[in-house]
């Protein structure tokens, strides 16, 4: 069968996906995500995923890991360990990537896959997953299931490479780079429209972590999470960068205008 074209998500597709809170809303029926990133080698990485996942869009946040502190100190509505309906795993993880991957998926609950946590994926998961790899990561899991990739051909075959992954991790997977593909084991897919060069700056990845992490506990099915997370997160890159230099932080603080502004 020939690829089936690629889709594009607009201001008002978002707009309609987007969960909105009813007026009988209380913050555990909005969704709750958790976050197990971060390490003591990259603390930062679990601030940024947390700025990504704690703008609203959720009820609550919970965070499991080495950088408590930190991200308590910088986001003081993130609460401990407890129940979740998504998680977020990898984006800085470290050495301990690993164990953080199988406690989330031992939940049963939806989870977002980036980064350290991405060389721990040996085939499908038990619960509805997005790996969210950058090419040089895409082409290590390509290897590990179908022979020696490098991070050229993924790049040069980007839609081909999101797709044979999909299928064989069964998972969505979003494929970061100048322009973000999202592919689905059935062979639909979806490019991204929004987002800028300036996107190219450490931290950018974690953050998007979050907020897909949180549109999955929000109740969105990971293929709209992944999609709908990467429209927001290139919107909120513009919108904050006006053709100037930004820091992951100011993509994260612009996701609220950014959902204000749609249609
Ligand atoms: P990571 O590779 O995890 O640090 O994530 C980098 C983020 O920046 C992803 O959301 C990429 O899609 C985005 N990005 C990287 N390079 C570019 C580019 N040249 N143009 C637009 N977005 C980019
Ligand atoms: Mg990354």
């Amino acid at each position: 069968l020939p690829p089936a074209p690629l889709e594009s998500l607009q201001a008002h597709d978002v707009a309609a996906l987007l969960p909105r809170p009813p007026a009988d809303a209380q913050k555990y029926t909005r969704g709750v995500v958790g976050l197990r990133v971060g390490s003591a080698t990259y603390p930062g990485a679990a601030l940024l995923s947390a700025a990504g996942a704690d703008t609203g869009l959720v009820g609550m946040v919970r965070y499991v890991g080495s950088a408590a502190d930190a991200v308590k100190q910088h986001h003081p509505a993130v609460v401990g360990p407890g129940r979740v309906q998504a998680w977020v795993v990898g984006s800085g993880g470290g050495e301990h990537a690993g164990e953080e991957l199988a406690a989330a998926v031992e939940d049963g609950v939806p989870v977002v896959v980036d980064a350290d946590a991405l060389a721990h994926v040996t085939g499908p998961l038990p619960v509805p997953t997005v790996l969210t790899p950058h090419a040089g990561e895409l082409a290590g899991m390509l290897s590990r299931a179908s022979g020696p990739t490098e991070r050229t051909e993924v790049e040069a075959r980007p839609y081909a490479a999101a797709l044979a992954a999909a299928r064989q991790y069964d998972a969505v997977v979003l494929l970061k780079g100048r322009r973000t593909l999202i592919a689905r084991p059935d062979g639909r897919a979806r490019v991204n429209t929004t987002g800028t060069p300036w996107l190219a700056t450490a931290g950018a990845g974690d953050v998007l972590g979050g907020l897909v992490g949180a549109l999955l506990a929000a109740g969105l099915t990971a293929y709209d999470a992944a999609s709908v997370g990467a429209w927001l997160h290139g919107a909120a890159a513009t919108l904050a960068a006006q053709d100037g230099p930004i820091t992951a932080g100011d993509v994260a603080r612009a996701i609220p205008a950014v959902v204000r502004g749609l249609p």
